[in-house]
């Protein structure tokens, strides 16, 4: 029989696959549970057991914090999907890639005496701004759009966040500032959600397990780093900071990422791809109807690892609203469609856009797209 889950506000039943009419749908979590199914067809060969007295000490038998066997087959998976270079890049682990974020921002600050100004383009990732905020540093302030900056400014130590595929809007980016120390989070830089249009060849370069294979409460997320003084610093900050990351966290990783490697991707990506690709199709037709709400237009792409033109998969449906003047976006969503999204305001972009999740489980998604098509009908009649 099928696993009693936990369901959410809008399900119910035993495998939580009833809904609850008129709920309140959120989907404002990027929770990769679309990725469940998955590893449900893989259940026996992706398990592991650990005994009570199994993995005990802080370190690996050699010293260090960081399974080799781990080590390799990330260096192995990314060999096989073509999204970085690794050549000559030292790795570090963290407990999510939001504490790599974190460590990078402390390791590029250290590169100037003067306080660092940590910037990113708008729309923004939530979590550059709340973070390094959070942690109040002296030696770096969140300084917010790229666009605000004074570009020939070489004095200032720029720490600039490229998220591509981006979060909120699925689209490939580069930095903007010259001169600046960037720190490349490519969460999503993988065949599910983007085409693969080249390796990365950057200086920091930031992975998650969480999108590639959906398992994001194990918290686990790994960096490829280029310079070894900024490498040695987010050692120092892991190691200050949590002393590494739980090596029952680094076997689950290294189980699933065998089995990954094992199949070349294929299986996993084929999957992938085709649900966000499927869920996108769905959706943006649903939202061209539409004179109220739009989409990001998101374009088909040559992928090297696919070796075809592939259409877009985005995690995320950054929707506008092209009549609301006063109105949050998110409030007319929430009011009409009874959905949670994320306000446009937390990526910097204001109250015109709100950010809807697509990686749910099915059931969710099937719910998402009834209430979205439910609305731009409304329109019509209304018109
Ligand atoms: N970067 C981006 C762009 C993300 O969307 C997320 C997760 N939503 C993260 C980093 C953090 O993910 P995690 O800590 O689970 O690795």
């Amino acid at each position: 029989g099928k696993p009693v889950c936990e369901c959410n506000a809008c399900f119910t039943g035993l495998d939580c696959s009833q809904s609850v009419p008129g709920c309140i749908l959120d989907a404002d979590s990027g929770n990769p549970i679309y990725l469940e199914p998955y590893w449900m067809q893989h259940a026996a060969s992706t398990a592991i057991v650990l005994s009570g007295w199994h993995r005990m000490g802080y370190e690996y038998d050699d010293g260090s914090l960081i399974s080799k066997e781990l080590h390799s087959e990330i260096f192995k998976l990314h060999d096989i999907v073509k999204n970085v270079n690794t050549t000559g890049r030292y790795l570090i682990f963290g407990a999510g890639s939001t504490q790599l974020l974190g460590a990078a921002v402390h390791s590029l600050s250290l590169e100037s005496s003067q306080p660092a100004k940590v910037v990113a383009s708008v729309p923004y990732y939530p979590v550059y701004k709340s973070q390094t905020e959070l942690l109040d540093s002296t030696m770096y302030k969140f300084m917010g759009d790229t666009s605000l900056q004074n570009k020939s400014d070489s004095s200032t130590n720029f720490i600039e966040f490229v998220t591509s595929p981006n979060n909120p809007d699925g689209q490939l980016k580069k930095a903007v500032l010259e001169g600046s120390n960037k720190i490349h989070d490519l969460a999503y830089y993988w065949p599910h959600y983007s085409p693969i249009v080249a390796p990365v060849d950057e200086d920091i370069a930031i992975f998650t397990l969480s999108k590639l294979t959906g398992h994001a409460g194990s918290r686990f997320g790994w960096a490829l780093i280029k310079d070894k003084a900024v490498y040695e610093r987010m050692v120092k900050y892991m190691d200050l900071n949590t002393y590494g990351v739980a090596r029952e966290t680094q076997l689950r990783a290294l189980k699933l990422l065998q089995h990954v490697v094992q199949g070349r991707g294929n299986d996993l990506f084929e999957f992938g791809y085709g649900t966000m690709k499927r869920r996108w199709e769905l959706l943006s037709k649903t939202l061209e109807a539409s004179q109220r709400f739009s989409v990001q237009h998101l374009s088909s792409q040559y992928c090297t690892f696919l070796d075809s033109y592939r259409t877009p998969s985005p995690a995320f449906a950054w929707i506008k609203c092209e009549q609301e003047d006063d109105e949050e976006c998110s409030k007319v969503v929430l009011g009409e469609a009874k959905v949670i999204g994320r306000a446009g305001s937390l990526f910097g972009a204001g109250n015109g856009y709100v950010r809807i999740s697509l990686t749910d489980s099915q059931d969710h998604f099937n719910n998402l797209l009834n209430r979205m098509k439910k609305l731009v009908s409304q329109e019509r009649t209304q018109s």
